[in-house]
């Protein structure tokens, strides 16, 4: 079998640097480091981080109070890592106010989206946001809107906004697919002509999401992605493997392939999501190199 790996498979610079941040700060290792919600979008790297001395506290989407869990060990070296996504400014405060180091590891690439946002607010604009809305990315962004934020995902959740009266200005999510985008964009602004739409999707996202289709150019016979079922980007890796028509496999770990399915394939690619760890990519491509 030949397995042909995506060049961009992995971890992108966003991931990169909010692990990073956050193993900076266990170093002097007397001190616990807390994050708030998932650092990440990966169940595996999480338990990893968690062995050595970072630890994920309160929810999915960073909504619940985490004064009980810390209370118990507070001394104070303990660090609050923000996580990749983000968190709204009301929750900067609150994880602010503490009484933990306070350290921030928002991807700057949604630290922009967060920029663009509170600028264009700031100016009266009311602002649409295309994402999932409860996703902890959109959670965060929204914060930013000062009351005048919408999210939308589809036509129909257009048609269901307000008359909104004067300007808009139009962001994704950073993980979305760029044509369904200025599909959205394109019909938004026919209702309201007065939208200012900005491209903020990241270039790790527009890199991967590119790679699926050089994979399938490149004669893979089904495609293999690797990540957490709930990374958004993973998600969209998976779909974007199956629009190639090709046979696609989701799996968070090598467990999860049926490797007497993937045997017959002579040539397969793989690929993996912004927050897949480097050890769950080689696992599965060992595997597949030994078949
Ligand atoms: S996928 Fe994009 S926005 Fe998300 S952490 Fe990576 S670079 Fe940042």
């Amino acid at each position: 079998m030949k397995v042909i790996r995506a060049k961009s498979a992995g971890f992108c610079f966003g991931v990169e640097r909010a692990i990073g941040i956050a193993r900076k700060c266990t170093e002097c290792g007397k001190n616990k480091v807390y994050t708030d919600g998932p650092l990440i979008h990966n169940r595996q790297m999480m338990e990893r981080l968690q062995k050595e001395g970072i630890l994920e506290i309160g929810d999915y989407q960073s909504s619940n109070e985490l004064k009980e869990e810390i209370s118990n060990s507070k001394n104070s070296a303990d660090v609050l890592v923000v996580r990749a996504h983000g968190v709204s400014p009301e929750r900067r405060e609150y994880l602010k106010n503490l009484g933990l180091i306070f350290k921030d590891a928002t991807c700057p690439d949604v630290g922009r989206i967060a920029g663009v946002i509170k600028s264009h607010a700031k100016k009266g604009y009311t602002i649409i946001i295309m994402g999932d809305p409860k996703h902890p990315e959109v959670i965060g962004l929204l914060g930013y809107a000062e009351g005048r934020g919408f999210v939308v995902k589809c036509n129909e959740d257009i048609d269901k906004l307000p008359n909104i009266e004067g300007n808009i200005c139009m962001v994704s999510q950073s993980t979305m697919f760029p044509d369904d985008y200025q599909q959205l964009a394109a019909y938004l602004k026919k209702r309201f002509p007065k939208t200012e739409v900005i491209d903020t999707i990241c270039g790790a996202t527009k890199e991967r999401q590119k790679d699926v289709t050089v994979l399938a150019a490149q004669g893979a016979q089904a495609i293999i992605v690797i990540g957490g079922r709930h990374s958004a980007n993973t998600v969209k890796l998976a779909i974007v493997a199956k629009r190639t028509g090709l046979p696609c496999f989701h799996i968070e770990t090598l467990a999860e392939l049926d490797l007497n399915k993937i045997k017959k394939y002579e040539v397969v690619g793989v690929t993996a999501g912004a927050s897949t760890p480097e050890f769950l990519i080689d696992e599965v491509c060992n595997a597949l190199n030994a078949m």
